[in-house]
């Protein structure tokens, strides 16, 4: 063997659980959308580590923030406050208009925070007995993988074997406002949806869900509670997802790019006088809100609080939407659904096509992206993406496509 393959880390190490199927490359470096593996293969990263990565790998601003105050502070847990706690809660909810915020890691903490203040806001506030709040939630979401949010999947391979599951979820079809009307009565506290579905493939509902949702939510006395952990901070080209709609959850959880790419930083946006139902005790966590996750939160809200990298999501988007809409003409893409610069591509099965062995040749043509249940491909790259790179990609899916139907 030579040196550069000895020293490259084996791919599937027996001390590594089992709970990923990866692409077969291994990173070392990234820089902008461009990342390097350990045998020094350059590729373009049109995951964005499913959004996590909006700005790129390594931006200068997120770096220089983190740097700074790892020369400073990084940690105080909740016992003793920072200077950046305030700061950081501040910005974060002067750009989405909203009231309160509560900091946490991941998506499924956001979420999962989400659930418990809309069932002690239940409890506290609208006088639901505990233990009988119910929650109206979609097929096909996906709201992370802790027990309680798998309560919440209708998708078998995520769900199936981890119960028993968390009782007060009612899973009705997304985009179905009727079906939610109808899954509503007294015990119902929340509907919780994302604004636009991520995980199963960029599904986008009809235009007037969100809005009836929230008119529906409103006359009954239930939170709308929207998941834009994946949809949020620039991917649709707007701020938020529910900003396309004019809607306003009246919680919304944040996540994934909200650390930039550097580190989990998630957090529960939204009303005062729900949010304020969860008082000293009732919960809380030793790294939510740490002084490293706000430095690099208060420049990733910092990068987006202009509006500038929104707007260019939403103009490489259009020309994304364009060229999706090409490789559907020419018969390469059975459907593809686009909004921002985030697009659900799903590949001719009539051709013998699968996602996985799509993605598989991407990788070997020098472009990330992943698939997701089997026949989509779904593209996240960075909002700091050149048109010139966008392009490079989407000639590569093109040729790829053609390459496989021949
Ligand atoms: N909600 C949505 C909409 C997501 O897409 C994800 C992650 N794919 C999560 C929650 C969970 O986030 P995390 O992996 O950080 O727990």
């Amino acid at each position: 063997t030579d040196g550069a393959a000895a020293a490259a880390p084996a791919l599937a190490p027996s001390a590594l659980a089992h709970n990923y199927h990866p692409l077969d490359v291994v990173l070392a470096a990234g820089e902008g959308s461009w990342v390097t593996d350990v045998r020094g293969r350059r590729f373009l990263d049109c995951l964005a580590g499913y959004s996590a990565l909006n700005f790129g790998h390594r931006h200068p601003a997120l770096v220089a923030a983190a740097t700074a105050q790892l020369g400073k502070i990084t940690l105080t847990s909740r016992a003793f406050d920072h200077e950046l706690l305030g700061p950081f809660a501040e910005a974060v909810t002067r750009l989405t208009g909203t009231e309160m915020l509560l900091p946490m890691n991941t998506g499924a903490e956001a979420v999962e925070t989400a659930v418990k203040a809309a069932r002690k806001w239940g409890y506290d506030i609208k006088g639901v007995p505990d233990g009988r709040a119910t929650i109206v939630v979609a097929e096909g979401a996906f709201h992370g993988r802790t027990t309680t949010m798998v309560s919440m999947s209708s998708d078998p391979e995520a769900r199936d074997g981890f119960g028993p599951y968390t009782p007060g979820f009612r899973i009705v079809p997304y985009g179905d406002v009727d079906a939610v009307a109808a899954a509503v009565d007294e015990t119902t506290v929340a509907v919780l949806v994302e604004p636009i579905q991520g995980e199963a493939g960029v599904v986008i509902p009809p235009a007037d869900y969100l809005p009836r949702l929230r008119n529906l939510c409103t006359a009954a006395d239930v939170l709308l509670v929207l998941d834009e952990v994946q949809s949020g901070l620039g991917r649709t080209g707007t701020t938020l997802a529910q900003d396309l709609t004019g809607v306003r959850g009246d919680l919304i959880a944040l996540g994934k790019a909200l650390g930039g790419g550097i580190l989990p930083v998630s957090a529960v946006v939204g009303r005062r006088d729900v949010l304020g139902v969860l008082t000293a005790g009732t919960h809380g966590s030793t790294f939510g809100g740490n002084s490293l996750a706000c430095a690099v939160g208060l420049a990733v809200i910092d990068l987006l609080a202009p509006g500038d990298l929104q707007a260019r999501a939403a103009a490489l988007g259009a020309e994304l939407r364009e060229r999706v809409d090409e490789l559907v003409a020419r018969g390469l893409l059975a459907s593809g659904r686009t909004v921002g610069l985030w697009a659900g591509l799903d590949v001719e099965p009539a051709l013998g096509l699968s996602g996985r062995a799509t993605c598989e040749r991407l990788v070997t043509r020098g472009i990330l992206v992943k698939e997701t249940h089997g026949t989509t491909i779904r593209l996240a790259p960075p909002l700091t993406i050149s048109s010139d790179d966008l392009h490079l990609a989407l000639d590569t899916l093109g040729d790829v496509l053609e390459e496989e139907a021949a």
